[in-house]
């Protein structure tokens, strides 16, 4: 059994890596000839540390992940701490650490846990045909490879999509703007140790450890769509959406480096149940795009991948049949995870100020029980309990 693999992603790479381990042949196409992750980092949450784990990366993600032993909310103008608790419980209770890892360092993992050389970089696919027991993909320099399925991995601007669906459905913009990067750990601004976020007036900042010393950053401010942008303003412009916030948000301002720094408005999709037809399989952010609100997105991208294989894997009845299981499986999970992200995207980013306000306030009653059950639930949703 051979399968194309579109997208060297995280969700592509996953896949590739998945299917090699059950001895089924892959190949793997990618549009650009250098990846270029959007996002300085991402948090693995236990549920995506479990899959990458289970794909024989257990030991080399515990050397690039930070350690987040504490979460915290803290006011913004004040800086005072609203809550603070051990984030124990939540890895007692499912089994596995978090990992937030910076995403250069996390994509180079993945191609090299794959093999770099192995992957076929700038070929960008035009379009798929399928025959009664092949699939063919076209790339756009007019070459193609032909598998037995296609695993299309070819993210949220999927060209796959429309062809599973009979329909492109439109990203929506989720109403706010996202920077972020890395900075060397600086413990004025937050612990080394902790997962700290600064909320108020509907917006937030953030800050998380990964590996090296370094604090993985974001700053979200409600902002219409389209907004010009400018790298060389970068710090007085979050200078200015946050005029008024604590000390330590004024410091990381002063700190990021505009040449480094981010820029992204976010989007998500509204979920669909179809996933597969035949024998082509969407996978990642072309299966399911969402906010990163529970920072979830590249997790399920992870579960996709462990459950697609181990369908392919364990049923004996054919290629079609084993991407339904697959469907079956993966679909009211990512449906679940999108609107969960939505519903907690619209509470933080002020939707109604009047909930968000009241959220602020319950964060100052919060022990850490309420919030982490949440997690927990999340989390143990996924393949590999
Ligand atoms: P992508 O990473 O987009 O990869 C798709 C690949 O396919 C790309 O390399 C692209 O070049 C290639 N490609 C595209 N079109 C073609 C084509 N026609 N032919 C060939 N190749 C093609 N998730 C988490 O789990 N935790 C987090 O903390 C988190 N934080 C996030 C923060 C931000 C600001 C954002 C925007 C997202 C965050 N996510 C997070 C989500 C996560 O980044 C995505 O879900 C994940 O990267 C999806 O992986 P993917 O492989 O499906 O898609």
């Amino acid at each position: 059994m051979k399968a194309i693999v579109i997208g060297g992603g995280i969700g592509g790479t996953c896949a590739a890596i998945a299917l090699k381990r059950f001895g089924i042949e892959t190949e793997v196409f990618e549009a650009v000839k250098e990846i270029k992750p959007v996002g300085a980092a991402i948090s693995i949450w236990p549920n995506g540390v479990k899959c990458l784990n289970y794909l024989g990366m257990k030991e080399a993600l515990r050397e690039l992940g930070g350690q987040m032993r504490y979460m915290a909310y803290n006011d913004f103008a004040e800086g005072s701490t609203l809550t603070r608790f051990s984030m124990e419980p939540l890895v007692k209770s499912v089994g596995e650490q978090p990992y937030p890892v910076a995403r250069a360092e996390l994509q180079a993992l993945l191609l090299d846990t794959y093999g770099r050389s192995e992957v076929h970089f700038g070929k960008r696919l035009s379009h798929v045909e399928e025959a009664a027991d092949s699939v063919t993909a076209w790339f756009e320099d007019g070459t193609s490879a032909t598998g037995d399925l296609l695993i299309a991995a070819d993210g949220t601007h999927s060209v796959v999509r429309k062809q599973v669906l009979g329909y492109a459905p439109e990203r929506r913009y989720a109403g706010y703007v996202n920077w972020n990067g890395l900075v060397d750990i600086d413990e004025s601004i937050a612990p080394a140790d902790q997962w700290t976020t600064f909320v108020g007036e509907g917006k937030r900042v953030s800050l998380m450890p990964v590996s090296g010393n370094r604090f993985y950053f974001f700053f979200d401010v409600p902002l219409p769509k389209g907004l010009a942008q400018d790298r060389s303003t970068v710090q007085q412009d979050l200078q200015g959406y946050f005029a008024g916030w604590a000390a330590p948000v004024q410091k990381l301002i002063s700190m990021i480096n505009p040449e480094t720094t981010n820029r992204v408005e976010i989007h998500d999709i509204e979920p669909f149940m179809q996933l597969v037809k035949g024998r082509i399989a969407l996978l990642g952010d072309a299966a399911h795009s969402t906010t990163p609100d529970i920072g979830q997105g590249g997790c399920a991208a992870m579960e996709d991948a462990v459950v697609l294989a181990t369908m392919l894997q364990t049923h004996s009845l054919g290629i079609e049949d084993a991407l339904l299981r697959y469907q079956e499986r993966r679909a009211p999970r990512v449906k679940d995870l999108v609107l969960k992200a939505r519903k907690r995207c619209d509470v933080t980013h002020g939707k109604e100020m009047a909930i968000t306000e009241q959220w602020y306030q319950d964060l100052r009653q919060e022990t850490g029980e309420r919030i982490l059950g949440g997690m927990c639930e999340t989390i143990l949703g996924g393949p590999l309990e």
